[in-house]
């Protein structure tokens, strides 16, 4: 591994690693990893899922410009994976790391493919094939169903297929085997095991983003109760044409278009009982986008957006929500809002408050704007890393003024949602502040007398 020498305080020589571990191949950590890579540091970026993207590689297009959001991310996914100085590990998590800022040791658990990915082209025909049927398919937040052998996504990279252990049949029962069988380029391989890999680093990033608030266990808004209730992430992917329903907005309960829809926001989120008293910070902007992408869909359609207060605050964003108005004729009611019960056509009804005087409104189909959490995963990351967590779950930044990309360990910085809310170009800024602030360890070259 390429090292930069340095003078140690002491007049020693000491070196420094002239690479770093990027955690987490979101939009932070991919602009993180792309930043150092073009300037010739190598790039470990480890993810956990199959593929590179996170969320917004779910997201259908993105506030306040309305781009395709995969458009212009999945050039940035293959940057990534193409690069000759960035080594893409997915299926993969760090479990150790040792040592001090220019020269920590980090081991990453991977976790077997059972498909070779330098071998597989994603042909898809071991899909067709796999007569394993009716998985419940989490990327599209279980709106459609897959195989036990399946490719995350059609722009998922790399575009290689994998194995589900848990629902493949020849690794359960050792009974099946046609995937290897229809695979003309010997990719699957039912012997391979997971692997510790094992890393020298000058400086960590994490990149770990968020998970969504689950309501299901929450009374006030009918979700997992009436079909027509949707969760704004499973929204996203109704009005995505790669979707499950190739972009067509359909009822659950009978695939009928909604002619009225309402987007309540704040689900879960400035709200002590839940345990997540803080504002998720891109509610209002995701759900104006997504009334105004109703309209784009459905001729006529009439949407409603329940807001607490409207945090329109960044570039171009009042601007945004003036034009959902006037052009997209999108009803802003000032109001907390819940569901309660349904009408006979099983239409949602939400109940609001105007004035004080409380109303009922059916609706055809209801979207919950659920806020967004610290993962679950930050816990047991943040011990291994040895770094502080702050009051809600996110990575603690040393301090919110002059060092907001600096974990509470020096050499580990943080990027994108990980450190509390963020929208996508905030992470993107953040990606590359890590990086530079990474990048400033590698150079360090002090010389003390
Ligand atoms: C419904 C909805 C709509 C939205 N619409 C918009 C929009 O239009 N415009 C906008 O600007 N923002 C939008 N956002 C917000 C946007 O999604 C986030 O700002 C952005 O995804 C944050 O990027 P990130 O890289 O920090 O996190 P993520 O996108 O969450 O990526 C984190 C990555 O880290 C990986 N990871 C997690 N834990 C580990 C671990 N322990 N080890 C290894 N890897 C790990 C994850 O698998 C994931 O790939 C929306 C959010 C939601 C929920």
């Amino acid at each position: 591994m390429e090292k930069a020498e340095v003078a140690s305080r002491k007049g020693k020589r000491a070196e420094i690693e002239k690479s770093v571990l990027v955690i987490g191949g979101g939009i932070a950590g991919i602009q993180a990893s792309l930043d150092l890579a073009d300037k010739g540091v190598i790039v470990h970026l480890v993810e956990k899922e199959p593929s590179l993207g996170g969320r917004m590689a779910q997201l259908d297009k993105t506030f306040p410009t309305n781009d395709c959001s995969i458009c212009i991310l999945a050039p940035k996914m293959a940057d990534c994976f193409g690069h000759p100085n960035i080594n893409v590990m997915t299926l993969s998590e760090v479990v150790g790391i040792e040592g001090s800022k220019g020269n920590f040791s980090v081991q990453v658990l991977k976790k077997a493919r059972f498909v070779d990915e330098n071998l597989c082209t994603g042909c898809g025909e071991c899909l067709e094939k796999c007569p394993t049927k009716g998985v419940q398919n989490q990327w599209e937040q279980g709106l459609a169903t897959r195989r036990a052998i399946y490719i995350p996504y059609m722009q998922a990279v790399p575009r290689a297929a994998i194995i589900d252990p848990e629902n493949c049949r020849f690794l359960k029962e050792g009974k099946c085997g046609v995937c290897k069988k229809v695979c003309k380029r010997e990719a699957v391989n039912y012997e391979m095991k997971d692997a510790i890999l094992e890393f020298d680093v000058g400086a960590v990033i994490i990149a770990t983003g968020f998970d969504v608030w689950d309501p299901t266990s929450s009374s006030e808004y009918g979700y997992g109760k009436n079909p027509n209730v949707f969760t704004a992430m499973e929204y996203e992917r109704l009005i995505n044409a790669a979707g499950p329903t190739h972009g067509h907005i359909k009822r659950r309960s009978d695939g009928n278009e909604p002619k009225s829809m309402a987007f309540i926001q704040c689900v879960g989120s400035r709200n002590i009982q839940t345990g997540h008293p803080y504002c998720c910070s891109v509610c209002c902007m995701h759900s104006t986008k997504e009334a105004m992408l109703a309209t784009e869909h459905i001729e006529g359609v009439r949407s409603t957006i329940f807001y607490k207060d409207m945090r329109a605050c960044a570039k171009g964003f009042n601007e945004y929500v003036e034009r959902a108005k006037k052009d997209y004729m999108v009803e802003y009611i000032n109001s907390d809002a819940t569901v309660q019960g349904s009408s006979s056509a099983g239409n949602p009804i939400v109940s609001y408050d105007v004035g004080g005087k409380s109303q009922q409104k059916e609706f055809d189909m209801v979207v919950l704007a659920t806020t967004l959490v610290p993962s679950e995963k930050n816990k047991v990351l943040a011990k291994t890393l040895a770094v502080d967590l702050d009051e809600f779950g996110f990575f603690k930044v040393r301090d919110h003024v002059f060092d907001p990309i600096d974990s509470t360990r020096p050499g580990v910085y943080l990027a994108g949602y990980c450190a509390g809310p963020v929208d996508i170009p905030e992470s993107v800024a953040m990606g590359s502040a890590a990086a530079a602030k990474a990048m400033e360890d590698l150079m360090e070259r002090k010389v003390y007398a």
